[in-house]
């Protein structure tokens, strides 16, 4: 086998490249960094790779990830990593390339699922070669790391709490194994614990720990996470961990804010549902939202912000102009802070059918992203060009997404469970709708499951709420608007003003309510309250985007700046 050193069980990553300079330089970079925990293994042509992937397979090691030369005579890097993946498809694929390529490198993420190009060259691979490389290990131990050690939870596969616990785990990128409590291997894992499943869910860690139905609270500390501010009064508290909080807990800590997040659960609210985002600047692959916001998570934390998860915000007491506002945490812990932005988001409902949400015993069968959409449309309606769309929901966002895409789309369908348009939508938008020649209307009608190709969304079953009769459709795109509630209830007390679905009203809305007691007008994201702001999807009148959320939570941070220094 060319290059490699024999190691048992140790997981490979395989390198391949013609140019035998380079092909040392990759294999020497990647040796000296990962060289303890991983064999690196080098070819120097696309055969000899396949070879040694064979003989991998028939040891039966594993192999995290495949980095491809792009132009190799015989066999290109596309080439390759598109047999590589019938040996090893769960291994993470990189394409080599020179700057002129970066074009067929885009290219290949359809025809080989390429998880990353890097370009040539990589130096200084401390900051271009081993952030990618720790970022696509990460993302292979949570699924493909079988030859190692691994945590264990231990559920029923349609308890709630089961369900969470997997959850939560999976949306702070800590790996493990699902077993269900029925199943053979379950029940072995719970008698060898000496547990039975009245105690279910049980988390059995890498080092045999046991966490008998753990609460959010131990996993957090399971996962080193704080759960308790270390302060009293801070400069600035950020409620709510999803981007548009994490971003101002970025921001609020790098410019020198003593800065706390309040997150209820794990941070990375909505996106970090979705299993690949692909309009966030600057990932032309998209970027799983788990993955962006553990990062940014980890970046707040290395700027020094406080971040506490699996603490909720129940009540905000404000001190009047200048002075402190107050947060009661819901173990009653009171924090003080000089300003607050509030970033709480939305919550979307999923639909609980085949591949349509994040489903922790099958994570593999998601089509969110792959031909289902929370929450939005599309956010450039050429997107849809051509396709039969179905939109799941009856309100005035469901209208207004099925008039932006008929423009291109060839039908749009509108499924509503109840008898008529007008019960959840406004007329003017009923009358446009029913207007617009490829508006397809279906009135009583529901989504009962999906069929895919693959992990993309083909068709739906549909069902006739009335005769019970179902019918298969086909379908380009699902966009389901089931509900969206802005999470504001708590803040009755503090009189923060909202609007009539109780967002939050903000800088020139805030002049139109009464209540606004200041000379100056409030600030564009200011509350009605004085040195409360607020940022994201919870903003009346905001743009459900991830980076419209990470856009105001930043620039929320300015303004808090503003109101600082009047104070
Ligand atoms: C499945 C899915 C896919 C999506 N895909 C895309 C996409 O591809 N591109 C795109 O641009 N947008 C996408 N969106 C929309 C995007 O995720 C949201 O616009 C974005 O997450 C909004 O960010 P936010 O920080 O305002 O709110 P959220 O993401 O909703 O975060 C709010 C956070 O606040 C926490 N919280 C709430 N109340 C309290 C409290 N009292 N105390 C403490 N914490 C609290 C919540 O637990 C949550 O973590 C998607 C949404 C969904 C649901």
């Amino acid at each position: 086998m060319p290059g490699s050193e024999h190691q048992p069980r140790l997981p490979a990553i395989l390198t391949v490249d013609d140019d035998p300079a380079v092909s040392r330089a990759v294999a020497r970079d990647l040796r000296r960094h990962y060289g303890e925990r991983y064999r690196i293994i080098r070819a120097e042509s696309g055969a000899d790779a396949v070879e040694a992937l064979k003989e991998l397979k028939l040891r039966g090691d594993t192999v995290a990830v495949l980095v491809a030369d792009y132009r190799m005579p015989q066999m290109s890097g596309i080439e390759f990593l598109e047999q590589a993946m019938e040996f090893f498809p769960l291994a993470r694929r990189v394409l080599l390339t020179a700057y002129a390529d970066t074009h067929a490198a885009i290219d290949a993420i359809n025809v080989v699922d390429l998880d990353h190009y890097l370009l040539k060259p990589w130096d200084p691979p401390e900051e271009k070669l081993y952030p990618v490389i720790d970022g696509l290990l990460e993302e292979w131990r949570a699924v493909g790391d079988r030859g190692m050690p691994y945590t264990k939870v231990i559920g029923h596969r349609y308890n709630d709490r089961s369900w969470e616990v997997r959850q939560f785990l999976a949306r702070n990128e800590y790996s493990f194994r699902s077993v269900n409590a029925d199943e053979p291997k379950g029940r072995q894992l719970l008698e060898a614990a000496g547990l039975d499943d009245s105690q279910l869910p049980v988390v059995i860690t890498e080092k045999g720990e046991k966490l008998v139905a753990p609460t959010d609270g131990e996993l957090a500390t399971l996962l080193g996470l704080s759960t308790s501010p270390s302060l009293e009064m801070y400069d600035l508290a950020v409620i709510g961990g999803g981007p548009a909080g994490l971003a101002a807990a970025v921001y609020g800590a790098s410019e020198g804010l003593k800065t706390v997040l309040i997150e209820k659960s794990s941070t990375g609210g909505q996106a970090g549902r979705s299993s690949k985002i692909e309009n966030y600047l600057g990932f032309p692959f998209g970027i799983s939202g788990a993955e962006l916001t553990t990062s940014a998570r980890r970046q707040a934390e290395k700027f020094g912000a406080e971040v506490i998860t699996t603490q909720e915000a129940g009540r905000l007491k404000t001190g009047g102009v200048g002075a402190a506002h107050s947060i009661v945490l819901n173990d009653d812990t009171t924090i003080g802070a000089r300003a607050v932005i509030l970033a709480t988001g939305v919550d979307y409902r999923q639909l609980r059918i085949t591949g349509c949400w994040d489903d922790p015993d099958d994570p593999a069968c998601n089509y969110i992203g792959r031909g289902v959409y929370y929450g939005a449309s599309v956010s450039d309606n050429s997107e849809c060009a051509g396709e039969d769309v179905y939109i799941v929901g009856g309100a005035n966002s469901a209208g207004q997404a099925a008039m932006f895409m008929s423009q291109t789309a060839k039908t749009v369908t509108m499924l509503i469970r109840g008898p008529s348009l007008e019960a959840g939508m406004s007329q003017y938008l009923v009358d446009r709708v029913k207007r617009t020649e490829n508006i397809i209307v279906r009135t009583c009608t529901e989504v009962i499951d999906t069929v895919a190709d693959g992990d993309r969304l083909t068709s739906l079953v549909l069902s006739d709420r009335q005769t019970g009769e179902t019918e298969t459709v086909s379908c380009d795109r699902m966009c389901c608007f089931i509900g969206a509630t802005p999470r504001t209830d708590w803040l009755e007390e503090a009189g923060i003003a909202r609007d009539d679905h109780d967002f939050i009203l903000s800088g020139p809305d805030v002049s139109k309510v009464s209540g606004w007691m200041l000379d100056r007008p409030p600030h564009h994201l200011e509350t009605s309250v004085p040195g409360v702001f607020v940022a994201g999807d919870v903003r009346s009148d905001s743009a459900k985007r991830v980076a419209a959320a990470v856009g105001e939570g930043s620039m929320a941070v300015m303004l808090v700046h503003r109101y600082l220094a009047e104070t």
